[in-house]
């Protein structure tokens, strides 16, 4: 049976989210003495470690965004050792640099098109409506999804069931019409496992899960017609 739709993650699945975060975290290490003499694998995975802990508030649209991106600064701050005075700057530091580091995933462009004339496509997403779809012009992603769905407009997030199935009903197709595609083992793989969609390991980083068993996996986005016509093709 062929597929009907391919739902994608966004961030570190389409959009390289952890090389934009980990080069504004270098250039605000350069600036604020107090992270200096942090090493930066260190304040990366603490800032990262930071983001995670707060970032379900913003995603439910329970936080807005800046003042959740302020206190994360105070945050790492305070693990620095250093009072949080300058969070803000810090901050906007952080936002500059990292809109300033942007990239696509490598292909991702390329699978997206070749996907297009063959399925529904919907991004499915834990953050704001607002943040995701400025994400999906800026990279020229817009034109090859059908529909965004956003933890923000649902007030649900990924894992929870009633995003997949939203995201489903947006794009006509049965759970078993569909696959999902992300990096998030726990998000992704196990979000839309529960929902009754199979799903498919984005894992470029090399990681190692216990878990895993059979689950499809792919390390990378390319060759984009190779990965396409897997995705496309059914089995779980
Ligand atoms: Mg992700």
């Amino acid at each position: 049976m062929q597929r009907r739709a391919v739902l994608f993650d966004l961030d570190d699945t389409l959009v390289d989210h952890r090389h934009a975060a980990r080069a504004a975290m270098a250039g605000v290490r350069g600036r604020f003495p107090a992270f200096a003499r942090i090493p930066l694998d260190v304040l990366d995975a603490e800032h990262q470690r930071i983001l995670d802990l707060l970032h379900h508030e913003v995603a439910i649209g329970a936080r807005s965004v800046d003042d959740a991106r302020i206190d994360r600064y105070r945050r790492l701050f305070a693990f620095a050792g250093a009072d949080g005075e300058s969070a803000a700057a810090a901050a906007e530091l952080h936002r500059r640099e990292y809109q300033a580091n942007r990239r696509t995933v490598e292909g991702a462009v390329d699978l997206l098109a070749a996907l297009r004339p063959q399925v529904r496509i919907a991004v499915v997403t834990n953050n704001t409506l607002a943040e995701q779809s400025e994400k999906l012009a800026a990279f020229g992603l817009s034109p090859f999804v059908d529909t965004l769905v956003t933890s923000g407009e649902l007030g649900v997030a990924k894992p929870d069931g009633r995003i997949f199935a939203e995201a489903l009903r947006r794009v006509g197709c049965d759970a078993e019409e569909a696959v999902m595609v992300g990096d998030s083992w726990v998000h992704d793989v196990e979000g839309a496992r529960a929902a009754g969609i199979a799903a498919v390991w984005l894992n470029r980083t090399g990681a190692v899960h216990a878990d895993r068993g059979e689950t499809r996996q792919l390390t990378a986005l390319t060759p984009a017609h190779e990965v396409a016509a897997m995705l496309v093709a059914g089995g779980r």
